[in-house]
């Protein structure tokens, strides 16, 4: 199988690659299996430097790589900049606060002492997805290589240039060879890879069918997951809510990443009495978010990141309205070279439409009425997903009391829905299970070892 880059603007084939090999991949595990014997053993402090020394790289060939992402999925350029910053940050965060985060927890027992200790597992294998190419692995990687582990990275098969880059972006810090590799494999070879007494643990960020696919494989060799899947986040506009800045948000949240993003609003759910003139502020935003060429910094949303994808969001388009939805804008894949799909707009969702049961990763918002503020809660959690949600009004009691009633792993108070390393991220229900971020994450792929000394 070859690996390729294609650029989804164009359609142009960048670069193609040789899978690696059966061999490559033994070598590479066995490094990294050795790299963490002695990685393990490394003081607090070095590690601190290295991920610094990460952070560092990256801000320094920022442009290099928010360009490589964007030549190969299509990111507008200007989010592509930002994206490198926060994996920066990322480092950063867990460079300073890792030790701390992992120090050794004393418990009152009936031993003379009596602690919980937090201890790396070894080889942690990556499978990625593509529409946040570092972002994802970067906050995978920063905490669990504070911690002591190593990384083998299957980031997805449209971009291996992003791949090989943050395998650079280690080895140019100086973190130990093998520590940190990437393999330029497809979905076939991560069973065996899974299966390999090397490998320790998985973590994937990807689509709820790969993730069942891979807990499965794991299940049956007994290795810790975690699970970063998809989402069909709530937006739910209560009628106190301030309607301009929600509409404006809603664009944002749902555009942002040309609309590939698992913690993108999906379902826009409006309370009645402001439903149009939500509808009518929100369709106002969309239709001023400007399309084209991720490389010119004006462009808000480039093109989809594959055709394949392009055309199955298309189809979910058309069954949608096949089902009774109404198509306010786009809806039509335009003509011309490209995986490009314009912001779209669809009314009169309901469920047992493609728009509503279903993840749909692309720019294609969903507005659902719901008569009240319990009806609109019913509709938020009735999903098979639970990743995030966002809330809108002005009453924060009422915020705070919806909030404990949304099935979702994080809720966004008149706010975007979004990822910091303070916070832990992750789902419910078909959306995964485990966190990423904060304390949570770093302590996933940790042995939480409990001492007792009588
Ligand atoms: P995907 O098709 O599931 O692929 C993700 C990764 O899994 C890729 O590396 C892919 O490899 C691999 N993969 C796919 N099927 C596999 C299988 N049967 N066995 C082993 N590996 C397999 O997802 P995607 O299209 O790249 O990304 C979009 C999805 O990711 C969306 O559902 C989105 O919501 C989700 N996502 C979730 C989060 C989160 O934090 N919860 C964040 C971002 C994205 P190949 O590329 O080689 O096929």
């Amino acid at each position: 199988m070859k690996i390729q880059s294609i650029d989804p603007a164009t359609g142009e084939l960048l670069e193609s690659f040789e899978e690696t090999s059966s061999l490559r991949i033994d070598r590479v595990l066995a490094a990294a299996h050795a790299a963490f014997l002695e990685w393990r053993a490394v003081a607090f402090v070095i590690r601190t430097k290295m991920m610094r020394e990460a952070s560092r790289v990256l801000r320094a060939r920022k442009d290099e790589y928010a360009r490589t992402m964007t030549r190969e999925m299509g990111k507008p350029i200007v989010q592509a900049e930002s994206e490198v910053d926060k994996c920066a940050w990322v480092c950063e965060y867990y460079a300073d606060h890792a030790e701390g985060l992992l120090s050794e927890q004393p418990r009152e027992t009936d031993a003379s002492r009596s602690y919980i200790r937090f201890d790396p597992l070894g080889p942690v294998l990556a499978v990625m997805p593509w529409n946040f190419p570092f972002w994802q692995v970067f906050r995978f990687a920063a905490p669990a290589l504070m911690a002591g582990n190593a990384g083998i990275l299957k980031h997805a098969s449209n971009v291996p240039r992003c791949a090989l880059a943050i395998e650079e972006v280690f080895r140019e810090a100086g973190f130990p060879p093998g520590l940190f590799s990437t393999l330029l494999v497809g979905p076939s070879k991560v069973s065996s890879l899974i299966a390999d007494p090397r490998i320790v643990a998985v973590t994937l960020t990807g689509s709820d069918q790969a993730g069942s696919k891979i807990a499965e494989q794991a299940g049956r060799e007994l290795k810790k997951t975690v699970l970063e899947l998809g989402g069909s986040d709530p937006f739910v506009v209560l009628e106190d809510a301030d309607l301009a800045a929600a509409a404006r948000t809603a664009a944002d949240a749902r555009l942002i990443n040309s609309g590939q993003s698992c913690i993108a609003a999906k379902r826009f759910i409006v309370v009645e009495p402001v439903a149009d003139r939500f509808l009518e502020l929100f369709l106002n935003e969309l239709r001023s978010r400007r399309v084209g060429d991720p490389m010119e910094r004006e462009t808000q949303v480039g093109p989809q990141a594959r055709t394949d994808l392009r055309d199955a969001l298309h189809r979910q388009v058309e069954e949608s309205v096949k089902r009774g939805a109404k198509a306010l804008l786009g809806g039509e894949v335009p003509r011309g070279k490209g995986a490009f799909y314009p912001p779209t707009l669809l009314t009169a969702v309901d469920k047992g439409m493609p728009a509503f049961d279903e993840e749909t990763f692309g720019p294609v918002a969903a507005v659902i009425r719901a008569k009240d503020e319990s009806d609109a809660v019913r509709l938020a959690n009735d999903s098979v997903f639970g990743l995030g949600a966002s809330l809108w009004t002005q009453d924060r009691a009422r915020a705070e009391r919806v909030a404990a009633e949304i099935e979702a792993g994080s809720v966004f108070v008149n706010g975007l829905v979004k990822s910091d390393p303070r916070l832990p991220f992750g789902g419910i229900k078909r959306s995964g299970y485990g966190r990423e971020l904060s304390e949570y994450g770093i302590r996933e792929f940790v042995n939480i070892k409990s001492v007792w000394i009588a």
